[in-house]
Parts: structure tokens; C-alpha cells; sequence
């Protein structure tokens, strides 16, 4: 099979994922289906990790995405549904560092294997040292996690495992070809315009792989959680204001104003559609991690040339 068919067929396999995604959440139950019969059920915790996670199951296994489009993982609470499909799942699929905490609540049965996908990719550090959580900003590590996965669904489900590293195999090749176009955008930035202010710090490993340099967040750190101090603002807008930045990113999931009065003070346009922790509703072009990419570089490059 050629890439574009593989790759074809990943994508049917996507929209019938989406459908049977749909059909999971009307409160059907039930144990793990045995590896030979029926559809491997995954719990995936974000909507990047379960969209990845779609891209490798195709339409062999069924994924549910805990955290919806749109919404900030940073304070996600466990619903009694989420509950329900991670006691049902034969695989779940958690990003780790910090972001989707709200799992350790319910995985103490020990009746689904965790797959934390993230483990063993080099990871950056917040300026208080933690690592960094939102690895999905750089295609590099979207490869390796649609790999991990695939053999993660290789072990559930045997008797897929070519199907599974085939999918992700042609995943991969996805992303390799919007990393390119994404350098392509990014080559129309002046040099010195390659600098980012963000609402908080998520977009660290997207600066380090095309070459941004990070000038600030208004939210300090790398959750949602913290709340910028008078001083923070003060601060940021100086640094904005010395560094020349042409436009502060707020992002979709998280709220705006703070951002947009930094960019009305300081002078410069805010972007507030920039998906940070979060990815397009279904239909956007941005609900998969390589559309998500490229939406975003489309959006910087927009604003920073
Ligand atoms: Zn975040």
C-alpha cells in the first residue's frame, strides 16, 4: 500500500473512530473485550494523546477522549463516564506529567493497562524546573508517542499489531510532511520577529524545535492554575515592549482578558485562538495533532510577519 493510501485509510479509520466515540458515550458498559473478539476499547486522557491515539487505532479499536475539545485539561474533574470507560478499557493512554492528574483518582483497580506515552522523550523544563507537559508542540515527540502506541495496541490486541504499527507508521509520515511545511511557514518570519508571548507556558517545545524564543507568559508557569501578580503584568509588558514582540497568544481553552489587556497596553495584536492545551472541535481542521500544528504555525506566521 502507498503512503497516501495508508494514510487514506487512516483517515476513514479516524472518522469511524469518531463515530463509534460518539456511540460510547450513550452509557455503554462492560468489561474489556476479549484481544480476539469485538473492538479493543482506549481511554486516552487528553485530546492529544486521543487523537494520536485515533490515528494508530484507526477503526480497529474504539478511543474516548476524557477532556473535550476546548476544554483546560490543568483543571479537569473526573466524571462518573470517565470513571465508567476507564474500568472498561483494555489500554489507557495518559500524556503524565502533571496534566491529567485527575487519573490517578481512578486507576487504583489496576484492571487496565496505563500506558503513560510521554515516557523516555527528552523533555524541557518551566522555569520553576518541572518538566514540561505539553510535549505535543513538537512533531519529533508525536512520532515517537504514535509509536509507543502502537505497540501498546500490538500487546491488547495481537492479532492487529501490523494494522496498529502500519496506521502509525503512516501517522508518522503525516507529520513528517507538516513539519516541513511548517518550517516553510516559519522561514516568511523575519528572524527577529520569531519571538513568542504566550497565556501561559505552553508552547515551549514548539519555540525549541523551529527556533522561537520564548520572551514570556501571562500566566506564569506551565499550568493554568497560577494567577499573574500586578508585578508579572508589569513585568511582561516591559519585556514586550524592549523585545519588540508584535502579538501576545492567548490560547483557545484558557481565558483571554488578561492576555488582551497586555496586548492593549503594550500596543500589539493579541491572537486568541492558538490551541495550547487543547485542539479544534471536529470539523475544524485542527481536531488532529498534525492539523493542530499547522493551524497554529499558520496563525504565528500570520501574526509575526
Ligand atoms: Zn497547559
Amino acid at each position: 500500500m502507498g503512503v497516501r493510501a495508508a494514510w487514506l485509510r487512516s483517515l476513514l479509520g479516524l472518522a469511524l473512530a469518531g463515530l463509534a466515540g460518539v456511540a460510547c458515550n450513550d452509557g455503554r458498559d462492560g468489561p474489556a473485550p476479549a484481544p480476539s473478539g469485538g473492538r479493543v476499547t482506549v481511554v486516552a486522557t487528553i485530546a492529544q494523546v486521543g487523537a494520536l491515539a485515533r490515528a494508530v487505532a484507526g477503526d480497529l479499536a474504539a478511543v474516548r477522549v476524557l477532556v473535550g475539545p476546548g476544554v483546560d485539561p490543568h483543571d479537569h474533574e473526573l466524571t462518573a463516564g470517565d470513571r465508567k470507560a476507564i474500568d472498561g478499557a483494555a489500554v489507557i493512554f495518559r500524556n503524565g506529567l502533571g496534566i491529567d492528574g485527575f487519573l490517578d483518582k481512578a486507576i487504583d483497580a489496576g484492571r487496565a493497562r496505563v500506558v503513560t506515552v510521554t515516557d523516555g522523550l527528552a523533555l524541557r523544563t518551566g522555569e520553576g524546573g518541572e518538566p514540561d507537559p505539553h510535549v505535543w508542540h513538537d512533531p519529533d515527540n508525536d512520532r515517537a508517542m504514535v509509536a509507543r502506541m502502537a505497540e501498546a495496541l500490538a500487546g491488547v490486541d495481537g492479532a492487529n499489531a501490523a494494522a496498529y504499527r502500519q496506521n502509525a507508521a503512516a501517522y508518522a509520515e503525516r507529520l513528517t510532511s507538516v513539519d516541513a511545511e511548517i518550517r516553510a511557514l516559519v522561514a516568511t518570519i523575519p528572524p527577529a520577529n520569531r519571538k513568542l508571548v504566550t497565556n501561559h507556558d505552553s508552547l515551549g517545545y514548539f519555540i525549541g524545535h523551529y527556533g522561537f524564543t520564548y520572551v514570556g507568559a501571562v500566566i506564569p508557569g506551565l499550568s493554568t492554575a497560577a494567577e499573574p501578580s500586578a508585578k508579572d503584568i508589569a513585568r511582561l509588558e516591559d519585556l514586550v515592549k524592549k523585545e519588540g514582540v508584535k502579538a501576545i497568544f492567548a490560547e483557545s481553552s484558557v481565558d483571554p482578558r488578561v492576555a488582551q489587556q497586555v496586548a492593549a497596553d503594550t500596543g500589539v495584536r493579541v491572537v486568541d485562538t492558538l490551541y495550547g492545551d487543547s485542539l479544534g472541535a471536529s470539523g475544524s481542521g485542527a481536531e488532529t495533532v498534525d492539523g493542530m500544528l499547522l493551524a497554529n504555525a499558520r496563525m504565528i506566521a500570520e501574526a509575526l510577519r
